[in-house]
């Protein structure tokens, strides 16, 4: 494993520690392979900015990763190219535009309690920590869940994470002030308005299999919601009760 995130270890002198408040204990040291790492997180997050991205917090965030931990180490060299790479079960670590977009949208603050659906390899949960969110996720896929749960902790990272159907959401923590679906549903799924708190947000690509639309679903009392529609994106498919009853792609 590369050695830019060490972890869960106490800094000393010479290792100064980039540690993000109380979110996790990434430990950045100044090799010149790291150095490769930061120079180019930093390029990905002008490309961000270029790309329109303005929430410092979540630049902060892609600018503190190390995205390229997220990846199988064959990948690693492209980890900071804006573009979706393959994680394994035939998915995606989002493109970091898509992360940054959809997180920006979300309008995450500290201590807000944020769902998301879709953990994947963990990089978009790790965003949100950094943010200082109370962070739970769902993954369907058990490989997935388990990679990233261990990731996650092994970064020092505090949240909740559970292997399931994330298109019924997670009513035992509910509601969320936020709630973030990272797979394309075919109809954005009504278990999730109603974990929403009133003012609750919830961020969803919405369409068929070839493009959806991201939307952002506002509750602004008990039953009254407000539903925005932004740019279109190309996703791997929410699959279960409540989203695509199979994979499309086989
Ligand atoms: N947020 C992820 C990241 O940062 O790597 C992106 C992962 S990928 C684009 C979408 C993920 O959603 C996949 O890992 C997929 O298995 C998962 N997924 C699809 N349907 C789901 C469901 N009903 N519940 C939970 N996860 C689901």
């Amino acid at each position: 494993m590369p050695t830019e995130a060490i972890l869960n270890l106490a800094p000393t002198a010479s290792e100064p520690l980039r540690y993000s408040q109380n979110r996790g204990d990434i430990l950045v040291d100044s090799s010149r392979a790291n150095r490769k790492f930061i120079n180019r997180r930093k390029k990905l997050v002008e490309l961000l900015e270029d790309r329109g991205i303005q929430d410092e917090q979540v630049l902060k965030a892609i600018e503190t990763i190390p995205r390229h931990l997220f990846v199988d180490t064959a990948l690693e060299d492209r980890a900071y190219e804006d573009s979706a790479l393959p994680i394994g079960k035939g998915q995606t670590i989002s493109q970091p535009y898509t992360v940054a977009a959809q997180t920006q949208l979300l309008a995450v603050r500290p201590g807000d309690k944020v769902l998301e659906i879709g953990t994947g390899s963990g990089y978009q949960a790790a965003v949100l920590c950094e943010m200082g969110a109370e962070v739970y996720s769902v993954e369907r896929h058990e490989e997935l869940y388990l990679k990233a749960r261990d990731l996650l902790r092994d970064f020092g990272y505090r949240l909740q994470i559970k292997l399931g159907d994330g298109t019924l959401g997670w009513s035992a923590y509910a509601p969320y002030d936020r709630i973030v679906v990272t797979a394309g549903a075919p109809v954005v799924p009504e278990e999730l308005i109603r974990q929403l708190t009133i003012e609750g947000r919830l961020v969803v690509p919405v369409g068929d299999h070839e493009k959806q639309k991201m939307v952002c679903i506002t509750r602004i009392s008990e039953d009254a919601y407000e539903e925005e529609h932004f740019d279109s994106y190309k996703f791997v498919p929410l699959i279960g009760e409540k989203g695509w009853k199979g994979d499309p792609r086989g």
